[in-house]
């Protein structure tokens, strides 16, 4: 059975290919920077070329088209017609309260989740797009829907619930949801099974830092807090998004810009703050890097920084970035009774290892160390181990795959109904 996977962001399309009977990934691909510029890369596992390419992609829907021509085509494919795809698993941000698992797409499914855009708007309305245009293209297998939101329902009554009156709580179900649910679940359980050595339960506090980004605590391989919300605003500063902030600035900014609309402010908070609205340079963390790492002693006169200003905000979206990631770890320390492991993940985790060290420079107090050699050799696509000797918890540099997980629950729908 191939099973196809689309997990659809803010400004990103990833899709693998798998066949289930060994899991191997028949190609896979990337379509970045959505709405920015746009660039392609797809990888079939069949030795027929990589594409990395440059293509104009303003949508999410043209993105998704890139992507079916490209895996069935004569050049890069690796299927000859859309019938070899037997079924589509979907990554859906949030299932509210209705949605605990994951489920076969029916009309019914399809308006619980058009309700739950209330909740994440900047990303129901990639993933709707995505579910819909697959449904008109490969009409006739199924399509599952897999929420980033279950894994975290296990998350304890006093760490979900809001201090605002309870009706909102019992009555609208407004609570700590937590996101990135199939990222966690899947670098946990790997976290687990690499030290396998350690007794006990493990605590693990789990960093998915990417153009979202969001820490779980894990206990025994169960979520038992998170830091986005109800919605995926809350938490860390993100690329565009602002994370926790108090919350009466709605009301201040709203009266700072001539009483603005309350969608037009939470449409700043969601697309102009975090580390693009502190730098004023992107939304992507490679971009801001370039900038805060510009040396304005030699290169000013070339011409290229404008402004002193564009560096020091640069550095600064950084240092913002780095030390909500360590004081929220420090939380999560406190809610797990100690830590055993931190797992870094995601295009920032994974890649970044200035970012990493910035992070755990601030761990010291308890006693976590990661070692630099080892931190500046993380490798793609395997675990890597980058603790120093001596530190009081494992740090790991786990790549994340949510896909894998979605195939797999998608696998585990198709096979109970066929
Ligand atoms: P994701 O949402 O997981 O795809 O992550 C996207 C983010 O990862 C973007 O902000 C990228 O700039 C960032 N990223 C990818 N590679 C690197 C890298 N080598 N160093 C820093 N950030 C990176």
């Amino acid at each position: 059975m191939n099973i196809l996977v689309i997990n659809t962001g803010s400004s990103s399309l990833k899709y693998q290919l798998f066949d289930m009977r060994s899991e191997k990934i028949l190609a896979k691909g990337n379509c970045e920077r959505i709405g920015i510029d746009g660039y392609v890369k797809h990888e079939p596992s069949n030795g027929k070329p990589i594409l990395k390419d440059e293509i104009s992609m303003p949508s999410h829907s043209e993105a998704l088209n890139i992507v079916i021509q490209t895996l069935t085509s004569e050049k890069y494919g690796v299927i000859n017609s859309l019938k070899e795809i037997h079924a589509i698993g979907h990554r859906v941000v949030h299932g509210g309260k209705k949605f605990s698992s994951s489920v076969l797409i029916d009309d019914e499914v399809m308006k619980g989740i058009v309700d739950c855009a209330k909740l994440a708007p900047l990303h129901i309305p990639a993933n709707l797009m995505g579910i819909y245009a697959c449904q008109k293209t490969i009409p006739d297998v199924p399509h599952v829907a897999v929420f980033d939101t279950a894994f975290h329902l296990s998350i304890p009554n006093y760490a979900h619930v809001y201090p605002i009156p309870y009706k909102y709580y019992e009555k609208y179900d407004i609570r700590r949801y937590g996101f990135h649910g199939t990222s966690h679940r899947y670098v946990s359980s790997k976290a687990i099974e690499f030290l396998k050595d350690k007794p006990g339960g493990l605590r693990i506090v789990t960093c998915h830092l990417g153009n979202g980004a969001s820490l779980a605590a894990i206990s025994d391989g169960k979520s038992v807090d998170t830091t986005m919300g109800a919605t995926p605003l809350e938490g860390l500063p993100m690329g565009t998004r602002s994370g926790t902030i108090d919350p009466a600035l709605v009301y201040v900014i709203s009266e700072i810009e001539g009483s603005l609309p309350l969608s037009e402010t939470l449409e700043i908070l969601n697309k102009k703050s975090g580390v693009l609205g502190i730098s004023g340079v992107s939304s992507d963390f490679r971009d801001i890097m370039n900038m805060a790492e510009f040396d304005l002693d030699e290169d000013r006169a070339v011409g290229e920084v404008e402004d002193i200003k564009d560096v020091e905000r640069a550095r600064l979206a950084l240092s913002a970035f780095k030390y909500q990631v360590a004081k929220f770890i420090g939380a999560y320390i406190v809610a797990l009774g100690g830590v055993d492991a931190i797992v870094f993940t995601a295009g920032v985790g994974e890649n970044s290892p200035p970012i990493r060290r910035g992070i755990c420079e601030w761990l010291c107090g308890f006693g976590i160390y990661l070692d630099e050699d080892k931190n500046g050799h993380a490798e793609n696509d395997k675990i890597t181990d980058i603790t120093k000797a001596g530190s009081s918890a494992s740090v790991l540099v786990i790549p994340t795959n949510e896909e894998l997980v979605i195939a797999r629950d998608t696998m585990e729908i198709v096979k109970n109904i066929s």
